[in-house]
């Protein structure tokens, strides 16, 4: 637990340098072990799943498309291309996973549940399936993911959770390609990751790094090198100062209505066209360029920075929070906590306003307490 809990921080770190909302729920797969148990034995009753060397295994034989990503060759390639694939004498076919261990390489495994089937745990596949239903319904019009997670782990949880519902789960799927550097993908196995922080700390500004992944497609693979962030850094700092000194410069005009209107059909064009980030930075260049008013511009800027969340319009960047502030923050949210805990609702509420009236935004979840600037 305390491994999980120092990563999420240093992810929703992260996540908010990048100027990513929150979501509304953040939902530790641990909360959910009585969901998980529903959904397999609904998956038990009809047939769907078998119990083998004390594990509950998913039946992949009995659907009829297993394989909706591609095709069964090209999954299994990618199967090959997967590290951590051990053969398990109890599957009935190649490709069925387990639903809940009893009985795993993972004899020292500490996180343990009761169950029906015995104390273990939830394999990771029904994790998903189960949490996003929980709190979405049984419709979702969108699942996203890395393109690694295609086979097995969407595939594997599509084939559960319409088992399970009888009826189609999501509409789409959208699959973020790798980030790579010149010799392949980073990952943590090969001890080429690199954070956000890592590139705050090196002096850049994590915006820079934003502008750098909206220029290329979601679905492409993107090559990072610190030579082509120096450039995407260059540009931001020129693509910031032009806007605000348009935002700045905007006079109380009125806003020409028709080449707004043409802009921002462009701009959603874009966007809509399987989130084509590239072409609408292109529409942003335009208008910056465009013969119209700075008005215009300007709210054109601020309804295209909704999406692209650049910080177009803000006086400063985000990083510009200076150290001190960020101590003072934290040690406010530590006040905070400690008066919550001892029942002084009233004293944690005024550091709450405290904070907010400097423009601090609290997000309370499970795993403590998170912020940013509003
Ligand atoms: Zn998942």
């Amino acid at each position: 637990m305390e491994i999980a809990k120092f990563y999420t921080k240093a992810f929703f770190e992260d996540f908010n340098k990048l100027n990513m909302r929150m979501p509304d729920v953040i939902e530790p797969a641990t909360n959910c072990i009585p969901e998980f148990i529903h959904m397999i034995e609904v998956l038990l009753e009809k047939g769907y799943a078998y119990k083998a060397g004390e594990n509950i295994y998913f039946d992949t034989s009995k659907l009829d498309n297993y394989y909706v990503f591609g095709s069964q060759a090209e999954e299994e390639l990618l199967v090959g291309a997967r590290e951590d694939v051990t053969e398990d004498e109890n599957k009935r076919n190649k490709n069925d996973f387990v639903l809940w261990f009893t009985k795993s390489k993972f004899e020292d495994q500490a996180l343990k549940w009761d169950s029906p089937w015995g104390t273990g745990y939830p394999g990771w596949h029904i994790e998903c399936s189960c949490i996003s239903m929980k709190h979405l319904g049984e419709r979702l019009d969108i699942h996203c993911g890395g393109v690694d997670n295609m086979f097995p782990h969407h595939t594997n949880e599509i084939a559960q959770a319409e088992s399970y519902l009888g009826h189609k789960w999501c509409n789409y799927w959208m699959h973020v390609h790798h980030l790579n550097d010149r010799n392949g993908k980073m990952s943590k196995s090969k001890g080429g990751i690199l954070t956000v922080s890592t590139l705050e700390e090196k002096g850049y500004d994590p915006m820079a790094y934003r502008l750098f992944c909206l220029q290329s497609h979601y679905r492409k693979p993107l090559e990072f090198s610190f030579e082509q962030l120096d450039n995407v850094a260059n540009q931001y700092e020129k693509l910031h100062r032009k806007t605000l000194e348009i935002v700045k410069s905007a006079e109380n005009a009125p806003v020409d209505e028709a080449a707004y209107g043409t802009y921002r059909r462009q701009f959603a064009d874009a966007v809509e066209n399987d989130l084509n980030t590239a072409s609408a930075l292109t529409v942003l260049y335009d208008v910056l360029k465009a013969d119209v008013n700075a008005a215009t511009k300007k709210a054109l800027i601020e309804e295209f920075d909704k999406v692209l969340s650049l910080s177009l319009a803000a006086e400063s960047e985000k990083t510009a929070v200076s150290g001190d502030f960020k101590d003072y923050v934290e040690k406010m949210i530590e006040l905070r906590k400690e008066a919550k805990k001892a029942r002084n609702f009233e004293e944690a509420d005024r550091i709450r306003n405290e904070l907010a009236e400097k423009g601090v935004v609290l997000k309370d979840t499970r795993e403590g307490t998170f912020w940013e600037m509003a």
